[in-house]
């Protein structure tokens, strides 16, 4: 084991958006972080949350100041990442024997308009059944009316990874699988972490204050320094469709009463959420065939064409709520709490738990400031006003953009949203502008830029990075394909190519069981049968 230990200002654990955004904050006042993150950058809670950018107004009922600080902050993360976010507007259609009437209904949303300004989006509007059934032909028959509220959509991978990749511009070190294995202490204060690295290397490094945002692992890490975190962990999984199934975004009551969505994101669909207790293993979070029908059933109800869709994956995650005893999991706070665990006898060890994807960057600023205040830094914070990079100007109209380089203006649209005014740059020198898979156009010059320069160290990662294999084929078209190029980027042997593709079909597929209907099956078994063709002839098997 090597222990080359070497001096942070602060480590910061955890590179899901919380962490990340620690680590650009922080940085951004010249102070030195370290961010460990055990998986990719990401790919916990924050990447499988409903992409939204939201207020909350289901918290008006019990804790509205959640509401008022998540709007005001949405508005600040929707303004520094302006190219990176897309309004989502909802139908909220009022069914006979809903817990809402439609008068209900809308006295909610006139409270929650009070609100919407501070995030930028519109005030809400009423509409009748038949204005509602034109907006959305595919609504149920006998709905009494609908109101509309506006929020706003983000890819939470591109989200996390431009605040890591910002903190790194402003000389943070970040280094994704890289887990943390063990805290150090010296008597009653932390001095840094030990962490092993992909290739199992073992390292240790030294801080003057360690930061623990690790989401639902929290608890776990602290007990790494002795000190506690307190959590309710409610699970919350989603079913992906590959494409738009709806005008607008729709919200639904399920059978037990709580709230349903089904967000009409720019190129796909999710339909969420569930909220329950969880007591598993965070590092297997299976989706149940129960969860998958409890939002069918409750969706249906209002939007019956539901059932003519296939979907082509689900999404699991694990919300790092604060501890609360007899209360259902749907009405418990996203409150957040930062514990300096100097009072359990573990002085430079911070935490932040709890909160929500929409207030992470004031979650953030109040970390960073209760870090700069026991290091006695006086910078102040200036994440409000900053935009992340790729977001200081309005990027040129995407055909533009498209006839210029060549590539379909979906591309072009497609692109922009994950890299806004520097897309171009990222097409030069990608070096192609190849498409790389017919469903989900996305370049083969995206995906050398996102190894050489994202951290892409798997195909899961590429994923992530670049939404490849997203798309209706799920990766049976292009996913050997993309070990290729990214085989290519680091130096990967024919053999690792087709296990890194053997790996990304086997994670894939936890998530594609629970949604396989009957023809689902028969097609899953061809694209398994022509990819596991493909990898033998290609020599290495
Ligand atoms: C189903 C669902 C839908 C949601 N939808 C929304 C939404 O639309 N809008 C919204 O505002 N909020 C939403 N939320 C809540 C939101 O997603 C979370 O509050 C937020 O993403 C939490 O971010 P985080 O960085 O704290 O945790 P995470 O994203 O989980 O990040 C913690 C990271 O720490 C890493 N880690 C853990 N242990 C270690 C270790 N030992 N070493 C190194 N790294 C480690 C993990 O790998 C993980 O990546 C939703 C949540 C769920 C579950």
């Amino acid at each position: 084991m090597s222990a080359a230990a070497s001096p942070y200002d602060v480590v910061v654990i955890g590179g899901g958006v919380t962490g990340a955004g620690v680590a650009r904050d922080l940085s951004l006042r010249g102070v030195s972080v370290l961010l460990l993150e055990k998986g990719d950058w990401g790919a916990g809670t924050s990447g499988a949350s409903s992409w939204m950018i939201h207020g909350g107004p289901r918290y008006l009922e019990f804790d509205w100041n959640t509401t008022r600080l998540s709007t005001q902050d949405a508005g600040y993360i929707v303004s520094i990442a302006r190219n990176f976010v897309s309004r989502v507007v909802f139908l909220i259609p009022v069914m006979p024997h809903d817990k809402n009437n439609i008068e209900r209904m809308e006295t909610a949303m006139e409270v929650y308009d009070r609100f919407q300004p501070l995030k930028h989006a519109h005030p809400h509007r009423r509409l009748t059944a038949e204005e509602a059934w034109q907006a959305e032909p595919g609504l149920a028959p006998d709905i009494i009316g609908a109101v509309t509220m506006e929020e706003w959509g983000v890819d939470p991978h591109r989200l996390v990874f431009a605040n890591v990749e910002d903190a790194i511009a402003h000389g943070a070190r970040a280094m994704n699988h890289t887990r943390v294995t063990e805290v150090i202490r010296d008597g009653g204060k932390v001095i840094g972490v030990r962490y092993r690295t992909s290739d199992g290397a073992a390292t240790e490094a030294r801080a003057r204050v360690v930061v623990n945002a690790a989401g639902p692992w929290s608890p776990e890490v602290a007990g790494m320094a002795g000190a506690k975190v307190h959590l309710r962990p409610a699970k919350g999984i989603h079913i992906v469709y590959p494409h738009r199934i709806s005008n607008f975004s729709i919200s639904a009551e399920s059978i037990d009463g709580r709230d349903l969505l089904l967000v009409a994101h720019a190129g796909f669909t999710l339909l969420g959420t569930t909220d329950d207790d969880f007591y598993g293993d965070l590092e297997s979070v299976d989706v149940l065939q129960d969860e998958v029908d409890y939002l069918i059933q409750g969706i249906e109800r209002v939007f019956p064409a539901i059932r003519d869709y296939r979907p082509v994956r689900t999404t699991a995650g694990v919300r790092p709520t604060l501890f609360k005893w007899r209360r259902y999991e749907d009405e418990l706070s996203r409150r957040y709490e930062i514990i300096d665990h100097a009072s359990d006898g573990a002085d430079g060890f911070v935490s932040i738990a709890g909160g929500k994807l929409s207030m992470y960057r004031l979650m953030a600023e109040e970390t960073s400031d209760a870090v700069c205040r026991k290091l006695g830094v006086q910078a102040s914070c200036t994440t409000s006003s900053r935009p992340l990079p790729g977001n200081d100007a309005e990027p040129e109209p995407a055909a533009a953009l498209a006839a210029r380089c060549g590539i379909p203006a979906l591309a072009a649209v497609k692109l922009q949203t994950r890299h806004g005014t520097r897309s171009e740059r990222v097409l030069d020198e990608g070096g192609t502008s190849r498409i790389l898979c017919r469903c989900e156009p996305v370049t083969e010059g995206e995906l050398v830029y996102a190894a050489r320069h994202e951290q892409v160290r798997t195909l899961a990662d590429a994923f992530r990075r670049v939404g490849v294999a997203a798309g209706p084929c799920a990766g049976a078209a292009c996913i050997i394909r993309t070990g290729e190029v990214v085989g290519r980027e680091l130096g990967w042997s024919a053999s690792q190519r087709i296990d890194a593709a053997r790996e990304f079909v086997r994670g894939a597929w936890l998530g594609r069981a629970p949604v396989l209907g009957h023809a689902g099956w028969a097609q899953e078994e061809l694209a398994q049968g022509a990819l596991r063709g493909l990898m033998v002839t290609d020599g290495s098997r």
